[in-house]
């Protein structure tokens, strides 16, 4: 195998996402304007480039594949990619292939993803009101989801909720969140929400609720055990003593995480975003398509995880949005 992926301050390189798609069939409050304009389809990679680029990083030890988007199940022949992703399941190259969804097209694919070796999936949901909801994604129903769900834990997948934390929109649901991911088994990961892209008219500091109060709300109804569990991410992990249930924080503005970060992320267009929270990236499609070997395209890999910055600079605590990005999450893939 080719020597593995360290970046200049000696973080290994085992994860990466992929934003398959910019479209989305929602238009959430903080992630995205009601009137985006995406990209047009050529500028996309194929679903062939996408194996291929895939298939780079996993010969250079990516070992966890998360795709995302968008929504990465309203992609036309998505599973065509998952079926043929699976084979570095098989080989052993690849530890896990996982997914991102809104939930929204899971009642169709949840035996599908299954079966091409998925295991564990996301799905994102802020609340469990019909109307809130219908007001945060502005173009989503909650009922989809709620089926999508269900046919994700009856195709056997092990669904984990994330949940961003929105002032004023679901605060008041802390503890309606928690039990029902209690009742269902499903693990639940708070969000804190990030400065990137322009959403219109929304407020972000407004938007803006510390997952340090939302713990503390937690801790006086429940012991809290911080548990020492890290997945090589952001998230932070507690036990609720009085169900037993974990809980996840991902805290990027009231604690950076950046010290143990294992990941780059690629859009669909074949650009390499080596933090989340940087404007700084470089492009694989013209390596990709410049030559049918993959040396070229691996040269670029290895050049782009050289420049990996050492963290974000996103910052509220002037009463400000410091730090923000210009694209937004649906770009680089949350
Ligand atoms: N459409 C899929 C979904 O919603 O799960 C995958 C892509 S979406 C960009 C991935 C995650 O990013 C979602 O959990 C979403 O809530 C989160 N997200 C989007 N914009 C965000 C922001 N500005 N701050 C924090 N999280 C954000
Ligand atoms: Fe779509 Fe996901 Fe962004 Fe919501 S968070 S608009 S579902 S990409």
């Amino acid at each position: 195998m080719s020597a593995p992926l360290i970046d200049p301050f000696a973080r290994a390189i085992e994860y990466l996402r992929v934003s398959v798609t910019d479209r989305c069939d929602f238009r959430c409050v903080y992630c995205m304007s009601e009137n985006m304009t995406f990209l047009p389809k050529k500028e996309l990679l194929t679903l062939e480039e996408l194996d291929r680029l895939c298939s780079a990083f996993i010969r250079l030890g990516v070992k966890k594949l998360r795709i995302t988007g968008g929504e990465p199940l309203v992609r036309r022949e998505i599973m065509t990619f998952f079926n043929s992703m699976s084979r570095h399941l098989d080989s052993g190259a690849l530890d896990e292939l996982t997914i991102t969804t809104n939930g929204s097209q899971l009642a169709r694919f949840a035996d599908d993803l299954y079966a091409a070796g998925v295991r564990r999936i996301n799905v994102s949901l802020d609340t469990l009101d019909e109307q809130k909801f219908a007001d945060v994604t502005r173009w989503g129903r909650l009922p989809q989801v709620l089926k999508g769900i269900d046919a994700a834990q009856k195709a056997g997948l092990r669904v984990k909720i994330n949940t961003v934390a929105l002032k004023g929109f679901n605060e008041d649901e802390l503890f309606t969140l928690t039990d029902w991911c209690a009742e269902r088994d499903m693990d639940l990961t708070f969000i804190e929400v990030m400065p990137m892209g322009d959403i219109g008219n929304e407020d972000r500091i407004g938007q803006y609720w510390s997952l340090k109060d939302v713990r503390a709300q937690l801790a006086e109804r429940s012991e809290l055990t911080d548990l020492a569990e890290r997945t090589g991410g952001p998230a932070r992990y507690i036990r609720m003593e009085e169900t037993g249930q974990k809980i996840g924080f991902i805290t990027p503005l009231s604690h950076n995480f950046c010290e143990s970060c294992n990941r780059v992320r690629v859009t669909c267009t074949g650009e390499i975003y080596t933090c989340l929270g940087q404007e700084g990236h470089s492009d694989l499609r013209a390596p990709l398509r410049s030559s049918e070997s993959d040396m070229v395209l691996e040269d670029a890999i290895r050049a782009a995880i050289a420049l990996k910055p050492k963290g974000h600079d996103f910052d509220y605590s002037r009463q400000r949005v410091d730090g923000q990005v210009s694209r937004h999450m649906s770009h680089t893939g949350g």
